[in-house]
């Protein structure tokens, strides 16, 4: 599309100086806890693994409504990072989700 190269072209790139253009948000090292700093905009569950705190070993794939919470909308399995649950723990969940799954207590991801 010759469009698009012109209006690249025409439009110059008035870029302010950005020197980390938003590459790498991921902090390094331990987090302090409890610091001033408030970003947590999407996180308002504590970073600990759910089934960890509450000594679940192993999850109940009956309990629909504790599932929910790691089953994102279409039925996607909310990742880890997101969760704050531990590989242990996710792994099990994993299980029990497809468990649920299979006795049609939670959809499967929908491809439509
Ligand atoms: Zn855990």
């Amino acid at each position: 599309m010759p469009e698009e190269t012109q209006a690249k072209t025409s439009a110059t790139t008035d870029t302010p100086s950005s020197p980390a253009s938003g590459q790498s948000p991921a902090p390094r090292g331990p987090r302090p806890a409890g610091g001033p700093g408030g970003r947590g905009k999407f996180f308002r569950r504590k970073k600990v693994c759910k089934f960890c705190t509450e000594k679940i070993d192993a999850i109940p794939y009956r309990d629909v409504r504790l599932l929910q919470q790691f089953v994102a909308e279409r039925g996607k399995i909310v990742p880890r990072r997101l969760t704050g649950v531990c590989t242990t723990h996710q792994r099990r969940l994993t299980r029990a989700i497809k468990q649920a799954r299979n006795i049609a207590l939670l959809p499967f991801a929908t491809h439509h």
